[in-house]
């Protein structure tokens, strides 16, 4: 049984989640985020993620990253640290102790098989939640029995092609949101059903969100969210407000950079860049 009311994000809901920084802080306050993503002829994934978490508020970001990457990274966040895989074009070992870090695990990593050990490596040593996106998706497609060694309410954020692959095919929306409920039930995960008004669903609860707009869809993009939604975590925002409010800002971001660079000149990193300017300009 679908939950009938589904609540749609007001700009009013998403200023009082907003979390304004204190004064007598430091950055060990606000976190510390580690990506994994990329791999050869994708690591703009890694950049992107990685840059998204440094643009909305994270204390710390990490990449780790396939050592060939290192150059492209550094020169392009130098906020960001790196750590690098012996595997010079797929991250294909994961040696981190995890303490005090948010995971965020997928974007750009590619299935080969040494990549997926990896990941499942990291995502079992892994306590607290943990955003997976992409290619994370797919590798949880093909080894469900990972699911259960996900720590509780951990994100997982597919547009329609990897939820597909996660819940297999739906007859219509009613379906789509019946199954995402019931996976987000059964493993205690919460669901981001990306696209044109994301849903994003825990448990029988589920949240519209209407910020966003078609220039949005562009490679890269859901990439940035991953990485606005582990800023979050890290500054202590707790996971469904995390990422309801991360989905939202994404959103409006991609609405502020519009008014400049129309849809069409919309791109991932842009959207990034505004994100600044969208949280100011939420009040
Ligand atoms: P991905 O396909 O992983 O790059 O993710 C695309 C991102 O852009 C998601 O956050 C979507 O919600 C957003 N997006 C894509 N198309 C649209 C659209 N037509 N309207 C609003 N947001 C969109
Ligand atoms: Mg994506």
């Amino acid at each position: 049984q679908v939950a009938p009311l589904a609540q749609v994000i007001s700009r009013e809901a998403a200023q009082n989640m907003y979390q304004p920084r204190k004064k007598f802080t430091h950055k060990g306050n606000y976190g510390h985020v580690l990506t994994f993503a990329g791999s050869k002829g994708k690591m703009g994934a890694a950049v992107l993620s990685a840059g998204a978490a440094i643009n909305a508020g994270a204390g710390k970001v990490t990449a780790y990253i396939p050592e060939d990457g290192n150059v492209m990274l550094q020169s392009s966040l130098p906020e960001v640290m790196t750590l690098q895989s012996e595997g010079e074009d797929h991250i294909t070992d994961f040696e981190h102790s995890l303490k005090d870090t948010v995971l965020c695990i997928g974007p750009g990593i590619g299935t080969e098989k040494d990549t997926c050990s990896a990941f499942a490596k990291a995502v079992i040593k892994q306590s607290s939640p943990i955003v997976i996106d992409a290619d994370g998706i797919l590798i949880l497609a093909q080894q469900p029995e990972l699911l259960k060694d996900l720590p509780k309410d951990s994100i997982l954020t597919p547009h329609d092609g990897e939820l597909k692959q996660l819940l297999g095919e739906w007859k219509d929306d009613y379906e789509r949101l019946e199954k995402a409920q019931e996976f987000s039930k059964e493993h205690n995960l919460i669901l981001v059903l990306k696209g044109a008004h994301t849903i994003t669903v825990a448990g029988s609860s589920q949240y519209v969100n209407d910020t966003g707009n078609p220039g949005m869809a562009t490679a890269g993009s859901g990439d940035v969210l991953s990485g606005v939604i582990a800023a979050f975590l890290a500054q202590g925002y707790d996971p469904l407000t995390a990422t309801v409010f991360a989905v939202y800002i994404h959103g409006a971001s991609g609405d502020l950079a519009a008014q400049t660079y129309a849809h069409e000149g919309l791109k991932a990193s842009v959207i990034s860049n505004f994100i600044g300017a969208s949280i100011l300009q939420l009040f």
